[in-house]
Order: C-alpha cells, then structure tokens, then sequence
C-alpha cells in the first residue's frame, strides 16, 4: 500500500497522468494533480479522485514550461514520495520549417520540466528516507519517427536524466526509471491524427491504421490503465533494485 506517501503527478488533468493518479491514490497515496489551468473542472477532478479512493487530493496549479513554475509545485506540494513527470505536448512539422516556439516549449515541457521538478524533489525524498521518481517518456525516446523533432529530442532527453537520477541516487531507496509507453488512445494522439494525415496525404483513417499503429506491432493501442498499472509496479517494493532504466510498454514497437 502507498498509504502515508504523497504523489506529485504532472499534466495530469487528462490522458495518462489521470489514469496514473487514479490508480495511486487507489492504492492509498494522496496525490497532488496537476496542469497550467485554473478552472472549476480542474478542482472539481481533485475532489472526484479523492471522493473515489478516500485520499486527500489537490490540484495544484503550476505550468511545466516555466523553470520556477515547476519547482514551486513540488514546494507547494510540502511532500513528494513520488515523482510522476507526465506532462507532455506535441507538435508535427518538418524540421526546417519546425516553428522555434513549438522547439522551444516541447524542450522546456517534456524535457526540462523533468530536471526542475526532480531537483526540487529530491532533498524531500532524501528527508523521507524513500522516493520514486517514474519519468513517462515514449517509444519515441528509443526511436525517432520523421516530423517529431522536438519530442524525439526531449524524450531522448529524458532518458539521459533517468540514467543520470539513477546512479546519483543509486545507494539510497530512491530509484529514477523511465516508461516508454507506445500509442495510447489520448488526446495528445487524437490531436495529431489530423497532422499526420495531412503530413502523408493520406485520411484520418489510414493515419491511424498506416502510420500510428504501424509502429505498434500488436496492431492495438497501450492502454492508459496499462500504463498507470506500469507506473505503481515501479512504486512498489518488487522495483526497489530497478532504477535508471526504462520500460516499453509499446506492444513490441521498439523490439524491431
Ligand atoms: P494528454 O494531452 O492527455 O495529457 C497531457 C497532460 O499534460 C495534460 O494534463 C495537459 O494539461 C498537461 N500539460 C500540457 N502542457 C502543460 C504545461 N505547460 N504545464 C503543465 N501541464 C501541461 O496526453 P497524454 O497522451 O496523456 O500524454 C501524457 C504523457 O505521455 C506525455 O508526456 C506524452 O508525451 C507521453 N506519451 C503519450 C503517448 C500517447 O500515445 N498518448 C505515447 C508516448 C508517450
């Protein structure tokens, strides 16, 4: 049980940090949620987590692209047993024409949000005596695919930083992985269904079918309970002696 322990789950008002906070706070952590809005709903998503599991949740707002946005969360949270950095964003383009304020936030999001979060995370782990950090990278961090300049890059990136965390950490109880999940069903990837079909000339359909699970050699999206049930595996004591790794959960894309 994660009862006692505080998880902070980035971008995790939809898509798979959502799946991934449900499921901690199912296993009894109380859980920070997080993205850079402040709406109603955003609050309203805390209170139904907690209403469901009987945890204290919290939305904290706190955007990813901001170096001292990403810091504060982890202080405005007072604990962090478990890091989850889930935000991400996407944006398709060849690479010379790749506008340098989509380069720029996809670096800072998906990549260097990471670095701030776990630099502000660590000391309280270390204070606790335990601490998981669960970077959600991508099959795209251990391959690249044409158009993902960016993501590619920042996932490579983030890969780096895991290895890094791992072995800066690697004689304390505090491991650092990373999950590589393939194509999830989210609206990150109904997003640039339409881009993709554009990039190929080719229909939303067969985007999907052509291009998307293509990749994916079991032909069927990852789901995001499939990855949520990744992320607690990782908290668990089953995992105390994997860090500074990652995890494929990509239905064999990667193993081609
Ligand atoms: P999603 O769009 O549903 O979720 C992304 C989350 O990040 C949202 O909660 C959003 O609000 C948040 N976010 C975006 N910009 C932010 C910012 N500036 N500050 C704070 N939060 C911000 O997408 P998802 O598919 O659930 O993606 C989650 C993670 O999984 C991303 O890192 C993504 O790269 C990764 N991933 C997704 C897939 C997939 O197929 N969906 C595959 C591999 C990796």
């Amino acid at each position: 049980s994660l009862k006692g322990k505080t998880a902070v789950i980035t971008g995790s008002n939809s898509g798979i940090g959502l799946g991934v906070a449900h499921e901690l706070a199912r296993a009894g952590a109380d859980v920070v949620i997080n993205s850079f809005t402040d709406r109603d709903e955003d609050h309203a998503l805390a209170r139904e987590i907690a209403k469901e599991h009987g945890v204290t949740v919290r939305y904290i707002q706190a955007d990813m692209s901001k170096p001292d946005q990403c810091r504060a969360l982890i202080e405005q949270a007072g604990a962090c047993d478990i890091l989850v950095n889930n935000a991400g964003i996407q944006h398709v383009a060849p690479v010379d024409e790749f506008p340098i304020e989509k380069w720029d936030a996809i670096i800072a999001i998906n990549m260097s949000s990471s670095f701030h979060t776990i630099a502000a995370a660590l000391p309280m782990m270390r204070k606790a005596g335990w601490g998981r950090i669960v970077n959600i990278a991508s099959g795209h961090g251990l391959r690249a695919s044409p158009f993902k300049a960016a993501y590619v890059t920042a996932k490579h990136g983030v890969l780096g930083l895991t290895k890094t965390v791992g072995l800066e950490t690697a004689k304390e109880p505090i491991t650092c992985n990373a999950v590589c999940p393939g194509y999830v069903l989210t609206p990150l990837v109904e997003a640039q269904i339409p881009d993709t079909a554009k990039q190929y000339g080719i229909s939303e359909d067969e985007a999907v079918e052509k291009v998307i699970l293509a990749k994916q050699p079991s032909k069927e999206f990852v789901t995001v309970k499939q990855l949520a049930g990744t992320v607690l595996f990782l908290c668990s004591d089953a995992a105390d002696q994997i860090t500074g790794t990652s995890l494929a959960v990509d239905g064999g894309w990667t193993a081609a």
